[in-house]
């Protein structure tokens, strides 16, 4: 119930203020994302890598300024150069999400976003890593498969997220099931509208099961992005009806949930890897994260009430 009015507020400025400027959010923020700073990031990802694979995201999203897309441009480029200066490159990659480096602008926002992307993918190249285009809401998805089909040109190993939830989505992955193709399959955090995607929780379980089923069977790189105990079993079996090596897939999950799962999961030699978002503009994913457990929003209200 309290879902869509928190995605809602996700993008609500006066919303973001507020949640901003709460005392407590601070402490809650930090479960779910590694430090305003790479710096305060980087010990994480180290530790992390240990036993398990790392994509970091520069956090940041809806960017209306190209000033500010290109400021993420050299983020990410600050971040691949010291990935690669840390012996970390084999171990981590980077998710992008275009809207933050331009997908929104007006006039040439598809463009320029395709520049920018283009130009992280140059410097991931550099260091010897990948990149994944995270998924945004709905009215994105044709821009972003077509971005990602024009990077793919000069850079085959360059990955995106497809959403269960959405009803286009068995057909997309059966067009990105090919071999070469790195393909995130997540349920989908977005509000959509029942004109495009699934709403009740146990559609969009089947749904991915469908997807994962032509992933799984296909010859590309399937990434099961998800914290749902059936799906990383059913995940499990259709690996080994299909034959698949642990090398040939993996799985994903986000920084700070379930823990212990991953742990268990990389221990037992799959490839697992970790999302680990890092950065100022935490407000839009922190509010997706609470968006999809309603024990995390409780945790949130009641140290708000207990201050
Ligand atoms: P759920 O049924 O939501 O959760 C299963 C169990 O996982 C829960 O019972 C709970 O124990 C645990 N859990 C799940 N979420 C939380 C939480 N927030 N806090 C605490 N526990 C939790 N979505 C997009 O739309 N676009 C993207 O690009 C995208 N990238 C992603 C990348 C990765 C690596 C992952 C793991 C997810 C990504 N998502 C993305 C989010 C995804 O769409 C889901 O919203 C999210 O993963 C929750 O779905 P679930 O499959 O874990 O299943």
């Amino acid at each position: 119930m309290l879902r869509t009015p928190l995605l809602v507020a996700a993008r609500s400025t006066a919303c973001r203020t507020l949640v901003e400027r709460a005392p407590v959010t601070r402490g809650l923020v930090a479960r779910f994302v590694a430090g305003s700073t790479q710096e305060q990031a980087l010990p994480a990802v180290e530790k992390l890598a240990e036993d398990r694979l790392i994509t970091l995201d520069h956090l940041g999203e809806d960017t209306t300024e190209l000033a500010q897309a290109e400021a993420t441009v050299t983020a990410y480029s600050r971040l691949l150069c010291e990935l690669g200066r840390r012996g970390l490159a084999g171990r981590a990659e980077v998710s992008v999400k275009l809207s933050a480096v331009g997908q929104f602008l007006p006039a040439d926002g598809e463009k320029v976003a395709l520049d920018n992307a283009r130009r992280i993918c140059e410097e991931a190249a550099a260091v010897g890593t990948t990149v994944t285009l995270d998924m945004e809401d709905h009215t994105t998805t044709d821009s972003t498969l077509g971005i990602l089909r024009d990077l793919r040109v000069d850079f085959p190993w360059v990955g995106a997220v497809l959403q269960a939830y959405l009803h286009r989505t068995e057909a997309d992955c059966r067009d990105l099931r090919s071999a070469g193709s790195r393909v995130r399959l997540c349920k989908g955090a977005y509000d959509e509208p029942a004109s495009v995607a699934y709403r009740d929780k146990r559609e969009v379980d089947r749904a991915y099961v469908r997807c994962l089923k032509i992933l799984m069977a296909g010859d590309g790189y399937p990434m099961i992005a998800s914290h749902d105990p059936r799906l990383i079993a059913i995940a499990g079996k259709l690996a080994e009806d299909t034959g698949r090596a642990p090398d040939t897939f993996e799985y994903q999950m986000l920084y700070g949930i379930r823990e212990a799962e991953q742990v268990r999961l990389a221990a037992e030699g799959n490839r697992m890897r970790v999302y680990v978002p890092y950065g100022d503009e935490w407000y839009g994913y922190f509010m997706r994260r609470l968006a999809e457990r309603p024990a995390n929003v409780a945790f949130f209200a009641r140290s708000l009430v207990s201050r």
